[in-house]
């Protein structure tokens, strides 16, 4: 199989004084985790690296940049999974971590458990090894103005996520042995409750990946997202349709059945790249034909 890699970075009225960020973040997964998969590396294996960079960039949000809960607390979800066995790891609620992507990761293997939560999922990560940061290093001044904004605000109302910022990032690549993979990581929604788990780490609803249809990662509203299982829904709308339509059918069904904004992006088992979005825009960026990073802010 051609190997294929596609990856977005949130789906919402994207101001255009962050679009060029936007762009170079896309791009940048693109081009660093493309080349690895024309190597050979795995979907799976390509799809913790690409949201791994996404992950490491201030732009979004997810690791550093992220979201700052209602007490001013950072905590992250994540979820990864393998489209040749179904199999999948999931944590939430997690802390200080810089990659939970690759912490969902390890899950995958975890010694009777794929997805953890909170206290259990950091003490997981202490025996993984990995390296808990002081918050100060996940925390940027945008997001700190942000939290301070929306702290003050009192018409503040959750739902309101179609102007407000969305930025999630996520990433689907078919392997050359044919095998796909997904990965979503998000610091949630701005001013979240304390515990508030969205889509994002949930299979079915953040991502989902199935060698005999297609894989997709979502972002947007996560409370939306879950009532219909965007993940879920746009591959098996892949049983019939092309993957565009897969993914516009399946937001469609989000702002119908689910009432709610976001976006979604899909691989077929055939290679066919698929997007879409109800937000004014979203961010995007696949590898062309001839392996070349398009990275493209898609507008309604
Ligand atoms: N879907 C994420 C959540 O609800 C937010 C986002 O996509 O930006 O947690």
């Amino acid at each position: 199989m051609e190997p294929k890699l596609i990856v977005h970075g949130g789906a919402w009225d994207i101001p255009d004084e962050f679009v060029e960020d936007h762009l170079r973040g896309v791009e940048h997964a693109v081009a660093e985790t493309f080349p690895l998969l024309q190597q050979g590396c795995s979907a799976l294996d390509a799809v913790e690296k690409a949201v791994n960079l996404l992950e490491e960039d201030p732009t979004f949000d997810a690791g550093r940049g992220s979201f700052l809960n209602a007490e001013g607390d950072i905590e992250l979800d994540a979820l990864i999974m393998d489209g040749a066995t179904l199999d999948f790891g999931a944590v939430c609620a997690v802390r200080n971590l810089l990659h939970p992507v690759s912490l969902a990761r390890r899950a995958m293997h975890g010694d009777g458990f794929r997805f953890l939560a909170g206290q259990g999922a950091m003490q997981f990560a202490r025996e993984c090894g990995f390296q808990e940061l002081d918050p100060c290093e996940l925390l940027t001044e945008r997001e700190l103005a942000l939290y301070r904004r929306l702290r003050d605000d009192r018409d503040f109302q959750p739902i309101k996520a179609f102007s407000g910022p969305s930025d999630t990032v996520g990433a689907v690549a078919l392997d050359h042995d044919g095998n796909l993979a997904c990965a979503t990581s998000t610091g949630g929604t701005p001013r979240k409750h304390p515990g508030r788990v969205g889509d994002s780490p949930i299979v079915g609803a953040g991502g989902y990946a199935d060698n005999e249809f297609g894989a997709a990662s979502a972002t947007g509203y996560g409370e939306s997202i879950l009532r219909v299982l965007l993940c879920r829904t746009a591959c098996d709308n892949l049983n019939g349709a092309s993957a565009m339509d897969a993914a516009g059918l399946a937001v469609n069904r989000l702002l119908d059945r689910g009432k709610g904004y976001g976006g979604v992006i899909v691989i077929s088992r055939d290679g066919e790249y698929g997007y879409a979005h109800n937000t004014p825009r979203m961010a995007f960026c696949h590898a062309d034909e001839n392996g070349v990073p398009r990275p493209f802010i898609r507008i309604n």
